[in-house]
């Protein structure tokens, strides 16, 4: 059977991941047999989500009306229900479901009495709690494909320290990244300084960490000196796959989808309050903007670098207009120049120009030239991709580190 279960935390705290490693210990408690974790992170755009928009499904081998039972005695006993925003739901399947739901719910927005009528179809055992929200992430667990997937460790807290401040190892994180990377990633930002894998949430989790495989992950996990700690779960995901992303052309982009569009560059980069970098590109004569928002740091230098002309390809998700990167191919560098009145070869002074299409002249002797002096601006910038820094990556976005980014056909 396949148990799916979303919407379960709070702003406050809680994390369905957390309560999903519950269940699997009750689950085994009850002599069944968990045979895959996993982490599904769905549409990032979408606005009721409380931190990563993550649900969770398991593989099991059991009495399904018996796990059902114990899934939801389980959403009762940890999700934070007095919060408005948190409608839990749990699903639970004989077998997968058709896969189109979960792309939908990765890419795009899906409806509660959609997620209904596939469990209503498929004969599925469901229960949703409050607006049954949490449906839609459930249903979309047990019907996830996972072309590609990592794998991430997840260390939780013990319950009396939930909301105290959290105590790991800062070397041993930097330690654990340089002798894993690249086959585990945003365990820190190397080049910002920063640690990445403790969040600063007041939920369950002390650290996490991503790779490509439970070898590697566990590889770098064992390097990690903490607090003690409580439970661990080893989750497979979607995570670091650019699971949501769609091919897109300007003038052809819906808000709050995620998008690989290509472009020219037609405005030069500016700098605007808060740090935030745009420029516009522009594809069939259709213009689009594109943010490096301040928290993406030295990413913003490669942005400010392109010029009018560079052929771009930029990827990421349609907000207000904006296309907010996540990543970008400089595909061709433009050739920007300068176009000046010619020097004199006899005076080496500047000429003026003699009218339009009538060449230049010099004011002293009078000698005259029928070219500009023309400089080709030298660039620094390479084609190639370049990301954000893993301090600002979404869970879903595929780090360089793992090849060419993805896109959904
Ligand atoms: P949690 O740890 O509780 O899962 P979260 O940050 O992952 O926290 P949720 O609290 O689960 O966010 O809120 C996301 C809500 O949005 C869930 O109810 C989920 O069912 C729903 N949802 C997820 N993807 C979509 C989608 N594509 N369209 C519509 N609703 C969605």
């Amino acid at each position: 059977m396949l148990i799916g279960i979303d919407d379960t935390d709070s702003p406050q705290g809680m994390c369905t991941t957390y309560l999903g490693a519950v269940l699997a210990r009750r689950l085994i408690h009850e002599h069944m047999q968990v045979k895959e974790a996993r982490l599904v992170r769905l549409n990032p755009n979408v606005t009721w989500k409380t931190r990563g928009n993550a649900a969770i499904a398991f593989n099991v081998d059991g009495d399904a009306d018996r796990a059902f039972e114990i899934a939801c005695a389980t959403v009762e006993d940890l999700s934070d229900l007095s919060c408005a925003n948190t409608n839990p739901g749990v699903v639970v399947t004989d077998g997968q479901l058709d896969p189109a739901f979960y792309y939908k719910a990765v890419t795009n927005f899906c409806e509660i009495d959609e997620a209904v009528s596939i469990l209503t179809d498929a004969g599925a055992r469901y229960r949703g709690w409050k607006n049954r929200r949490g449906l839609i992430g459930a249903t979309a667990a047990v019907a996830s494909e996972l072309k590609d997937r990592t794998s991430e460790i997840l260390v939780y807290r013990t319950p009396e320290r939930w909301g105290t401040p959290r105590e790991v190892d800062r070397d041993s994180l930097f330690a654990a990244e340089l002798s894993t990377f690249p086959h585990t990633w945003d365990t820190v930002d190397t080049i910002n300084d920063v640690v990445v894998c403790v969040p600063h949430t007041p939920d369950p989790v002390l650290f996490g960490i991503r790779g490509e495989s439970p070898a590697w992950v566990m590889m770098a996990r064992q390097q990690i000196l903490s607090e003690p700690h409580g439970i661990e779960q080893l989750y497979v995901t979607n995570q670091g796959t650019d699971a949501h992303l769609l091919p897109g052309k300007c003038g052809h982009l819906f808000e709050r989808l995620s998008y690989v569009v290509p472009g020219v560059v037609t405005g030069k980069p500016a700098t605007k309050e808060g740090g935030h970098v745009s420029f516009t590109m522009n594809d069939d004569d259709v213009e689009v903007r594109c943010m490096a928002y301040e928290p993406t740091k030295n990413f913003r230098h490669i942005i400010r670098q392109l010029v009018p002309g560079d052929v771009v390809i930029a990827v990421g998700s349609f907000k207000k207009g904006s296309i907010n990167l996540e990543k970008i191919r400089v595909v061709s560098l433009a050739r920007p120049t300068i176009i000046r009145p010619p020097l004199c070869t006899a005076c080496n002074k500047r000429m003026t120009s003699n009218g339009k299409g009538k060449g230049w002249k010099c004011k002293k002797c009078d000698g005259r030239s029928e070219e500009p002096e023309i400089e080709v601006i030298s660039r620094t910038l390479k084609t190639g991709w370049y990301e954000v820094p893993p301090t600002a990556r979404r869970h879903l976005a595929k780090p360089l580190c793992r090849g060419e980014p993805y896109f959904q056909p």
